[in-house]
């Protein structure tokens, strides 16, 4: 069963007490009653995960490129959802890769949009003809734009298991049919604007995960981070054509690596993944960087 390969203690920060390692983040409450109220510190590490193992390898520069391009994407996004964070003191030694955020109510849903046929949604296409109960047009193949861009959710998985695709009657099933159209609204706003944004860049984003929860009040506020490459597709735009796999700005060389005989790693055993080899950090890390630099830059 995939899962942990031996993540480092979690770092003591000063007025703040750990309480949970994700695979790539860490977060922390208050050790003491905090100005703004019910917040956490969510630290992002340079860690990567792939094939739901965290690797022991980490990329340089990581935690800190991906929680500015969260910031910046934040910015970008407010008219249509307030988001979790707040205004706050970060502790020096995360300072830049750390965010101050509220406390919310998550829902327990991955809030996948695509606007691309791809990966999990091209593996249920080709057996089903839709994605979570959402039937599309035929002669779709891989990396084909869809007619519209279709909200495919996702229930969230224990660790070591993997998310499973799921239609919104299941959603509203677990969550109420009011907050399940909210969801799929909010997550379907948000992506078209990004992937206007997005395409302004050179950048096709072709699909996405958001998660949402509650603030105190009940606002149903965007929290995690968002459009990342650890959380988004995107693909370079003057390089997209449909019918094969696209180049991307995310963990392609380490997926590529990994699957590899280079490896001797087999990714439907049970034994973790070994060490990435330099120049494949190395590029990993330029990936992440070009990715922000392209977007933001
Ligand atoms: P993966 O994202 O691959 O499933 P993970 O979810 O175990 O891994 P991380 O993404 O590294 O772990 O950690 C972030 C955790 O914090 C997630 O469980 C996410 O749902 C949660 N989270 C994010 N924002 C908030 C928030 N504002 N309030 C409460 N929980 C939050
Ligand atoms: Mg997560």
């Amino acid at each position: 069963m995939p899962g942990f390969v031996e993540i480092p203690a979690a770092q003591e920060l000063p007025g703040w007490r750990h309480v949970y390692t994700g695979k790539v983040r860490d977060l922390y409450e208050p050790a003491e009653p905090h100005p703004q109220g019910d917040v956490m510190l969510v630290v992002a590490s340079d860690r990567i995960s792939a094939y739901d193992w965290v690797l022991p390898t980490e990329i340089p520069g990581k935690g800190g490129v991906l929680t500015a391009l969260t910031l910046w994407w934040f910015d970008q996004l407010k008219d249509i959802v307030p988001d979790h964070t707040v205004e706050a003191v970060i502790p020096d030694a995360v300072q830049g890769r750390a965010m101050v955020v509220k406390r919310l109510a998550m829902f327990p849903v991955e809030c996948v949009a695509r606007g691309y046929l791809t990966g999990s949604g091209l593996a249920e296409y080709t057996t089903s003809g839709e994605v979570c109960g959402v039937p599309l047009p035929g002669g779709l193949v891989d990396g084909s734009r869809l007619p519209e861009p279709i909200f495919t959710p996702a229930t969230k998985a224990e660790v070591g298991e993997h998310d499973e695709n799921v239609s919104i009657d299941a959603v509203a099933a677990q969550i109420g049919r009011e907050d399940a159209e909210a969801l799929r609204d909010l997550t379907l706003a948000v992506y078209s604007r990004a992937h206007e944004i997005a395409r302004s860049k050179g950048i096709i984003l072709a699909d996405t995960k958001f998660e949402f929860g509650r603030d105190a009040a009940g606002a149903i506020t965007l929290a995690d981070e968002v459009l990342t490459p650890d959380s988004s597709r995107f693909w370079p735009a003057d390089e997209w054509e449909p019918g094969h796999a696209q180049a991307s700005f995310d963990k392609q060389f380490v997926r590529d690596w990994l699957t590899s005989p280079a490896s001797g790693w087999d990714k439907n055993g049970d034994t973790p993944p070994p060490a990435l080899p330099p120049e494949v950090v190395e590029r990993t890390r330029q990936r992440y960087v070009e990715a922000y630099d392209r977007l933001v830059g």
